[in-house]
């Protein structure tokens, strides 16, 4: 539609009905229709529409290298596979989400995500609510409020998005101790500050920043024998240091990275972590720990506001079930993780565009800071990231030295040719 001086704008229902080749229902073009004659801007119509199209949730092929994109839903997930009581029928369902099953009568939504990561953590017991701040939260605020929660100064961190770990303390209620420097904290310093009033000491994973130099820190074995409780949240949800998921030895770019079954088994009482960082599946929080504890979590009224819906559950259930079946190339994250230079460098020279180079991938999601992945990817002339996000596929990549890099490592091989493909298109 164009614009003359002096011409009356058309209806903003003539307008929208003209947008309907953008695929949104009516009352979305409706809106874009009315947005773009309000501004004075009739032919902006269909570039607002895209826009609009654009802004709603839908697949991308993260090319950037980064595994736990923050920005792009951190892990990625597969379409569900267990098979549940409905033996792998597929079409319309419901779930036996409340539903004893042997019984027929009223079942519990922990019995089954909850309990599946409990055993493969070797954890007492396992309460799932909808990520980790939430975690943290229903920790702090059951066996916290009201009292004193120490905390060493080093790890009153900030995680991103606002998750402040003393600002946490605050809202549940629990008031907090601060001890030690922000470089060093003693067993003394925490020892020093135990008393009645002391609920439990927190140990908080720096997750995304690192100290080095004159540092020192407890770990969680010598908190343990302080006699007061010990909860430590790990946040990237590594299950267990070493691995037992993935062939050989634990990768390199691991490093130290705490794990669920060694935290507790060094005496830990509750640990809490992230469902979508290395532990591989959907946004979730995971409580786990001493079977009283996670108990209490989960009779407390805040439980109710913080527990997730079946579809998350169904997810965190097969990721459960692939790591009791130490079956890691049945989990994107460890599936992209454990991808050989070979096989990237064969995806690589496939797709027949640019020059094939080797990047580094990061496992990102605020784990495992500083610690790189050696991979292949295909580098481009010039700066493509717009051109290729603005694409259909939407394609995320990042720049290095001019160039477009495109790291095979955190793209699907199924999105191998549609990823050839919006590269011939933008390179062209
Ligand atoms: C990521 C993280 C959190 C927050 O978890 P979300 O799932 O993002 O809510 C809390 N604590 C630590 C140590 C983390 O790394």
């Amino acid at each position: 539609m164009s614009e003359r001086p002096g011409e009356r704008p058309p209806s903003v229902d003539a307008l929208a009905r003209s947008l309907s080749a953008h695929g949104l229902p009516h009352p979305l073009l409706v809106d874009v229709a009315r947005a773009a004659i309000g501004a004075g801007e009739v032919s902006s119509a269909p570039e607002r529409a895209e826009d609009k199209a654009r802004s709603l949730l839908g697949p991308v092929i993260n090319a950037t290298g980064v595994l736990l994109h923050t920005n792009l839903g951190r892990a990625p997930q597969d379409p569900a596979t267990s098979p549940g009581p409905a033996g792998g029928r597929t079409g319309f369902r419901y779930s036996n989400l409340e539903m004893d099953m042997s019984s027929g009568r009223r079942g519990s939504r922990r019995a089954h995500a909850g309990d599946l990561l409990a055993r493969a953590s070797g954890a007492e017991a396992a309460l799932v609510v909808n990520n980790g701040a939430a975690a943290v939260l229903l920790v702090l605020t059951c066996l916290g409020q009201g009292r004193q929660v120490v905390v060493s100064r080093g790890e009153l961190v900030e995680i991103g998005g606002g998750f402040r770990i003393p600002d946490v303390l605050a809202a549940s209620g629990a008031e907090l101790v601060e001890v030690g420097t922000t470089n060093r904290t003693r067993l003394s310093d925490y020892a020093g500050a135990l008393g009645p009033e002391v609920a439990l000491v927190l140990k908080v994973h720096q997750s995304n920043y690192k100290m080095v130099g004159f540092t020192a820190s407890t770990s969680v074995k010598e908190l343990a024998g302080l006699g007061t409780l010990v909860v430590a949240d790990l946040g990237s949800g590594l299950l267990d240091a070493r691995v037992p998921w993935m062939e050989g030895p634990p990768p390199a770019w691991l490093a130290d990275e705490p794990a669920v079954r060694q935290s507790l088994e060094a005496g830990t009482d509750l640990v809490t972590f992230s469902g979508d960082k290395l532990l591989g599946g959907p946004q979730a929080g995971i409580i786990a720990g001493r079977a009283d504890l996670v108990e209490r979590c989960a009779t407390h009224p805040l439980y109710r506001a913080l527990r997730p819906g079946g579809l998350v559950l169904r997810a965190l259930q097969d990721v459960a079930l692939a790591y009791l079946r130490a079956d890691g190339a049945a989990i994107p994250f460890w599936r992209m993780a454990g991808a050989s230079l070979d096989e990237l460098d064969a995806r690589a020279q496939a797709l027949g565009v640019g020059t094939v180079v080797h990047c580094t991938s990061m496992a990102g999601g605020g784990s495992v800071p500083g610690l790189g992945i050696p991979s292949i990817g295909v580098a481009m002339e010039g700066d493509l990231t717009a051109v290729l996000r603005l694409g259909r596929p939407p394609v995320m990549a990042r720049i290095e030295g001019g160039r477009t890099i495109l790291d095979m490592r955190s793209v699907d091989p199924v999105d191998d040719e549609a990823l050839a493909k919006a590269l011939r298109r933008a390179g062209a």
